[in-house]
């Protein structure tokens, strides 16, 4: 099976694109890089409930650092940005370059995103992003759109079979409100 680098921001997005990526007959390399995620309890509840069902799925998952200065850094000055605005495209755009460079560094060609299973983003605003993190690393960025045939509520029954915890906010601080 040909691997792929799926960036992942929580264990229900990732629950449909994993399930469908193996379909497609890819094996799935879960990157787990969101440095977005406020407060630090928050990033470890997340991330310890993909990574359980990482292991319970036999899928591979590696995390990358918690840079949180960098990206308050990167979106200082687009606090009051609504979501899907142009914070969360620097957001995007942050979290993709790393994926892009992480694909590199481990020889895999290519790599997607979960992101794009929420009803609540705008796909093309992911994708534009995808497609400029891998112009300027050298893999490529595959647009899978997970949202489309029911992915969203799919993913959703898996995570209500699984018993994963299921947040109320994206991820920054700013979305908490
Ligand atoms: S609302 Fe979500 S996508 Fe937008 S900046 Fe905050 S964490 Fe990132």
């Amino acid at each position: 099976m040909k691997k792929i680098v799926l960036h992942a921001c929580c264990a229900p997005c990732a629950s449909y694109p994993i399930k469908l990526l193996l379909n497609d007959g890819y094996k799935p390399v879960v990157f787990f890089y969101n440095p977005n995620i406020f407060p630090y309890k928050e990033y470890e509840i997340r991330k310890n409930e993909l990574k359980n069902y990482c292991l319970k799925s036999e899928i591979d998952f590696f995390e990358g650092t918690y840079d949180i200065k960098e990206f308050y850094s990167l979106t200082n000055g687009y606090k009051q940005e609504p979501e899907k605005g142009k914070r969360c495209s620097i957001c995007f755009n942050m979290r993709l370059l790393k994926t892009a460079q992480f694909a590199k560094k481990n020889n895999i060609d290519c790599f997607t995103t979960t992101l794009s299973v929420s009803p609540h983003k705008n796909s093309e605003q992911i994708f534009i992003q995808g497609r400029l993190a891998a112009s300027n690393s050298g893999v490529e960025f595959l647009e899978y759109n997970f949202k489309k045939n029911d992915g969203y509520k799919i993913s959703r029954m898996i995570a209500k079979e699984n018993n994963m915890y299921a947040q109320k906010y994206c991820g920054c601080m700013y979305s908490m409100r």
